[in-house]
């Protein structure tokens, strides 16, 4: 059955020469009976056991089992003879320590891929007479009994080889006798060899008996010739089934010592400290704003258009127009967005507002237009019906509130609201035909706000005022709903473009700070109202020079109306000693003009006897009865008209205009334009012309619409990735409501610090992999003789992988969950603690997928890989080797 044909087997250890361990040794085995190998210390007994064993190769010379070459073996070859047709049995007996009787047995048959029953392990421990040993651990028993269970897991793979290398070399005489009577019966079956020093066991046991000496074979008392089989070896490659190696490393793993639990502890504190630190950089004001809505069970959101960063422009959002809309639109076909108008109607028909509760809204903060494809997209139901034309609207049911509180006035005479549906058919306004035909619920936080108008608390009630002034501002809850047709007309109304507060101002250095120069007194206000326009008025008084037929970019004539003299003294040194000439003059006109007409009735009513006293009084503005007026008023307001006109339009300087532009609460936006003041002329409206006209309207962002209502999904994390995309466009839109108004106040300290912690939990992650590898790899390194003996035992590389990386994944799987618990009520306390200093009522930070998911990941990715390594290293020894350093 086995035949060595002329092997040899030298050694070259690190320091000293070459050593010759077994020198062309020829031998042959039958299939059944007990061979005796005797020789001195040193004389290559191991040598030759492990090369028979497929522990070791042959430097020359052919091992033939069953008419394969073994010495030409590959690694998963020798793997699956080791497995499959030898069995060990060593003299340090080699148990794996952490296992119990059980399971050191079963695990023999399990790496064969077998199906092994607790019954036949009792079976075969009853023949070796340790049935009641079963579930001991090996530290448990004594040398007799350990030697028996490693021939026990030897047997219960019934291999066809028995090879024991000094079975009794640690036992005493009498468990000795009892060992080889065991090995004895074995050989009645099966090929068994046995190493020993003692002669007399073995010529008393042995069927044959060889002897060696210094490598060769010098005595042999019962040689065999090579005999012809045609019996053949099944060389497949056995494996560990997975939930085996799973079992195993679960087994392991519950009996794992203080230092696992000490090392855990760490690693779940390091990983709790990355989770917490993770979910900070994870916050975003966009999360917050769709979390919130989610919870107040809100339909819809606000978005609007963030600015273009450039000079003078502050955050506010930008209005946008029609086109911009559509772009929006277009890119977001799926979902609904409709845009809201920028219109704020005061509603008189509410009685004796209450105007200092944020709560009660008294005003309108938008308009929108209605239909059925809003409340399908949106949920709103409604009371009532919708507008069907322009003369009929539908109001939030949160507005419904303020008139239930402060009643419904309408010719003065006041109605008391109780129902909502009180209000159908009552017109909106006094003097507008605006017909209430239905109350839409827009599903208005109540529960959140009520407290605001019940509380007693001053910082409950700060905060809710920010939030409720932000709904009031714009918010669903504020909109005017009307039918498409009355938005339509106030489209084609608005056609100028309107600045409150303005200011020119000279700028003639061109290094000068503008934001100073237009801080600074040098300007003056101007409330503008500007038109576009291709013909020009015939009362323009131009400029000196400048004879025109139409307006280029930049050019302004400018409506004489829109002026403030009084404001125009700094910029302008010369306004006033030019005033006072021309009033002056124009007082002295008036005189000579009117005082023979009024002489007589000055005298007798005014007591005004001469021409001079006439002058004096017009200069003092007096009231003359005999007038019935002061033309003195008039004649100031010409001489200013003309005095204005004149400084303006002599100045060779260039000038500069700058507009503000309100944005509702959220204050106003300023742009500058250089302009040429052209003229003047009699009239409210300053014009422009188109190209001139659309660039204001762009750099201003004077257009009619300043938001859009999107409706939510009921998919939160779907909308979350939508806020995050419109943020991304060229031009981007940004959520704008009362919530995201609170959070905009800490939104860039909460930016700043994300970006320091980033780098913090990326050390953290660093630090603890590294420890969790250490671990790993330390608590491998101290299993080098369990993965030693599983390769003595013929299991593959891939096997003792499974087997330790289920016992670490179930380190794994622990510190992750708990660390991720912990993480949560980190993050409960974090919320309480940045809640509490940061004057909030809303949750800014959660646990998220995405850190289960990255602590899971880093874990078993680490396990996977620091297990890997130390195994990979054990296992490309020669199992020889392994055994070797386990021995010594
Ligand atoms: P025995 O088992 O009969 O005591 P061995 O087979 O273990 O003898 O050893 C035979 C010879 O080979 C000895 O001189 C021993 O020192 C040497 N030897 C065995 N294994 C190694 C090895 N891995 N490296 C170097 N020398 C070795
Ligand atoms: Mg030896």
């Amino acid at each position: 059955m086995l035949t060595l044909k002329n092997v040899s087997k030298s050694y070259h250890p690190k320091k000293g020469k070459v050593v010759q361990a077994l020198k062309d040794v020829s031998l042959s085995f039958t299939e059944t009976g007990m061979v005796f190998l005797l020789g001195k210390s040193g004389s290559g007994k191991s040598t030759l056991m492990n090369i028979i064993g497929g522990l070791d190769n042959t430097d020359q010379g052919e091992v033939i089992f069953l008419n394969k070459q073994v010495s030409s073996f590959n690694q998963s070859e020798y793997d699956a003879y080791r497995n499959t047709q030898v069995g060990f049995v060593f003299q340090e007996f080699n148990l794996i320590e952490s296992f119990s009787v059980y399971q050191n047995i079963a695990l023999s048959k399990r790496l064969q891929n077998q199906e092994v029953t607790r019954e036949e392990v009792v079976n075969l421990l009853e023949t070796l007479d340790l049935k009641d040993e079963i579930d001991r651990m090996p530290y448990e028993l004594s040398g007799g009994q350990k030697q028996r269970i490693s021939i026990g897991r030897a047997l219960i793979k019934n291999p066809k080889i028995l090879l024991a290398d000094e079975p009794t070399g640690a036992l005493d005489s009498d468990t000795s006798k009892q060992i080889f009577e065991l090995l004895k019966s074995l050989s009645k079956s099966r090929l068994v060899i046995i190493v020993s020093h003692d002669r007399d066991f073995a010529t008393a046991y042995g069927d044959r008996v060889i002897e060696l000496s210094d490598g060769k074979v010098i005595k042999d008392s019962n040689p065999i010739e090579p005999m012809e089989t045609n019996q053949h070896m099944d060389l497949k490659t056995p494996h560990l089934p997975l939930k085996d190696a799973f079992m195993i490393g679960l087994s392991a793993f519950l009996k794992k010592p203080v230092r696992m639990v000490i090392t855990m502890l760490i690693l779940i504190f390091s990983f709790t400290l990355y989770g917490f630190l993770d979910s900070i950089t994870n916050y975003s004001i966009d999360d917050v704003v769709i979390k919130q809505a989610y919870l107040a069970g809100q339909k819809t959101i606000t978005i609007s258009r963030t600015p273009e960063i450039g000079l003078f422009v502050s955050e506010m959002p930008s209005n946008f127009g029609q086109s911009q809309f559509d772009q929006l639109q277009s890119k977001y076909p799926n979902r609904f967005m409709r845009p809201v108008y920028e219109k704020r109607y005061f509603l008189s028909t509410v009685s004796n507002p209450t105007q200092d509760s944020s709560y009660y809204p008294y005003k309108t903060s938008g308009l929108i237009y209605i239909d059925n494809d809003l409340l399908a997209k949106t949920g709103y139901s409604i009371i009532g019906r919708l507008p069907q034309n322009e003369f009929e609207v539908v109001i939030p049911l949160h507005l419904v509130e303020t008139y239930q509180k402060d009643g419904y006035i309408i010719d003065d005479e006041i109605f008391e609201i109780n129902q909502p549906t009180d209000l159908l058919g009552k017109q909106l306004f006094n003097y507008t035909d605006l017909i209430i035909v239905g109350i839409i619920d827009t599903h208005f936080n109540k529960e959140r706000y009520l407290p605001y108008v019940e509380s007693s608390d001053g910082e409950t009630k700060w905060l809710l005022r920010e939030e409720l002034d932000a709904i009031n501002d714009n918010s669903p809850h504020t909109f005017l709903y009307v039918h498409k047709t009355y938005l339509d007309q106030l489209l084609n109304q608005s056609n100028y473009l309107s600045f409150g507060n303005s200011r020119l101002f000279k700028y003639d250095e061109p290094n000068k700070d503008l934001e100073e120069t237009y801080q600074s007194n040098d300007t003056f206000m101007i409330d503008f109202k500007i038109i576009k326009t291709d013909s020009i008025p015939n009362d323009v008084i131009f400029k000196p020079g400048v004879d025109m037929d139409g307006l280029t970019e930049n050019q302004i004539i400018i409506g004489i109306d829109t002026l403030d003299f009084w404001l125009m003294a700094k910029p302008f040194p010369d306004f006033y000693p030019l005033y006072e000439v021309l009033f002056e003059e124009l007082v002295q006109n008036y005189a000579n003009e009117n005082y023979e007409t009024y002489k007589d009735d000055l005298a007798s009513l005014d007591q005004i006897y001469t021409k001079a006293e006439f002058v004096l009084a017009l200069r003092d503005f007096n009231y003359f009865n005999a007038l019935e007026s002061s033309p003195s008023y008039a004649l100031e307001h010409n001489a200013m008209n003309q005095a204005s006109i004149t400084v303006i339009l002599n100045d060779s300087r260039t000038t500069t205009m700058a507009t503000s532009f309100q944005y509702g609460l959220r204050g106003s936006r300023i742009s500058v334009f250089d302009i040429e003041i052209v003229g003047f002329y009699q009239g409210a409206f300053s014009l422009v012309n188109q190209s001139f006209y659309e660039q204001i309207q762009q750099q201003t962002g004077a257009y009619p619409y300043r938001s859009v209502l999107v409706n939510l999904t009921g998919n939160m994390n779907n909308d979350i990735a939508f806020l995050h995309s419109v943020r991304k466009l060229g031009v981007s839109y940004e959520v704008t409501n009362e919530i995201e108004y609170m959070m905009s106040y800490n939104d860039n300290s909460m930016v700043f610090m994300q970006s320091m912690i980033i780098w913090v939990s990326l050390v953290i992650a660093i630090f603890a992999s590294i420890l969790f590898h250490n671990f790993i790899h330390i608590s491998i390194s101290n299993k080098k003789k369990d993965i030693g003996i599983l390769r003595a035992l013929g299991s593959r590389k891939v096997d003792i992988f499974r087997i330790f990386l289920s016992e670490v994944l179930f380190m794994s799987l622990i510190i992750t969950i708990l660390s991720l618990i912990f993480t949560t009520i980190s993050i409960h306390y974090l919320n309480d603690f940045v809640l509490d200093y940061l004057n909030l009522d809303i949750d800014l930070f959660w646990v998220e997928l995405k850190q289960v998911v990255s602590i899971l990941t880093l874990t078993i990715l680490v396990s996977t890989l620091s297990s890997w390594l130390p195994i990979h290293r054990y296992s490309k020894q020669k199992p020889v080797d392994v055994i070797k350093i386990i021995e010594s």
